[in-house]
């Protein structure tokens, strides 16, 4: 499991260094975000949830995605919609509520 951060969408906004549990995530020299060490990230998806940019993106095993297939979010308010992207490019989109999130 692995991220990869694209460094057109990111705004330098930091928040995915302070929540990855392995501080994994590291800033380059002008402040965009980057995985130092790949291998080590175990897929917690801490860093998604707080990327509000959409420039993470989660490569999903082959068992829940199929091959290359991957996951990315976009913040609209307090809707966080996660979009799995397919290998053929075809998208499937699962919009959670955070007010909702600790409701169940
Ligand atoms: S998925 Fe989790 S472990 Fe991997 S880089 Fe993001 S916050 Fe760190
Ligand atoms: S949370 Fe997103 S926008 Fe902010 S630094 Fe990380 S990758 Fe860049």
């Amino acid at each position: 499991m692995s991220i990869k951060i694209d460094k057109e969408k990111c705004t330098a906004c930091g928040k995915c260094l302070k929540v990855c549990p392995g501080s994994l995530i590291y800033k380059d020299e002008t402040n965009k975000a980057f995985i130092k060490y790949e291998k080590d990230c175990w897929g917690c998806t801490a860093c998604l949830k707080e990327c509000k940019a959409g420039a993470i993106k989660y490569f999903l095993g082959a068992d829940i995605g199929g091959k290359g297939a991957c996951l990315h979010t976009i913040q609209d308010k307090d809707l966080l919609h996660w979009f799995i992207v397919k290998p053929d490019g075809k998208e499937e989109k699962i919009t959670i509520n955070q007010k909702d999130a600790n409701k169940y």
